[in-house]
């Protein structure tokens, strides 16, 4: 199991610490229409980064702040789709 970054939906309760070193905005919940408008709101990136086979340590950073950072975790990854599945009438 390595490192890795997947993107996550704030919601109102939350807020992270962004760990880009430049970066002194709290990630936080906005508005869905606001989100759209900026990468920078459009929820947050949550890394787990091992160190060798072990857990070490989360990080978290504004999607275009990871983006910033150079990837260094690799890809995000999305969460689970979102998208309800509809379920598809069998036909015959
Ligand atoms: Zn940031």
């Amino acid at each position: 199991m390595g490192s890795c970054a997947v993107r996550m939906p704030m919601d109102g309760g939350t807020m992270y610490e962004c760990d880009a070193e430049w970066c002194e905005d709290k990630i936080k919940f906005m508005a869905k229409a606001l989100a759209a408008k900026s990468l920078h709101s459009a929820g947050v990136v949550i890394c787990n980064v091992y160190e060798g086979d072990r857990w070490d340590r989360m990080e978290c950073y504004h999607p275009d702040c990871y983006v910033g950072v150079g990837e260094p975790y690799g890809d995000v990854l999305s969460e689970a789709p979102t998208e309800p599945i509809v379920a598809t009438a069998i036909a015959g």
